[in-house]
């Protein structure tokens, strides 16, 4: 018997951690069912980006206070 999962279908914003020395950050929506047109992403000198689309965020290593 299946119970149903209560967070299933609430998505909670994921974050990505990327290269110190990545220009630009690449998203669809993932592996998310709710996938969205491919956006490109610069960081322009910032530390973070976050998909206008999925809410993702994107963050530089360095910047990034995960222990991944
Ligand atoms: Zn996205």
């Amino acid at each position: 018997m299946n119970q149903p999962n209560p967070l299933a279908g609430i998505p909670a914003p994921e974050v990505l951690i990327v290269d110190d020395d990545a220009d630009e950050v690449y998203c669809d929506g993932g592996s998310r069912a709710l996938g969205h047109p491919a956006v490109w992403y610069s960081f322009d000198g910032r530390s973070r980006v976050t998909c206008q689309y999925c809410d993702r965020e994107f963050i530089k290593r360095s910047h990034s206070t995960l222990s991944v």
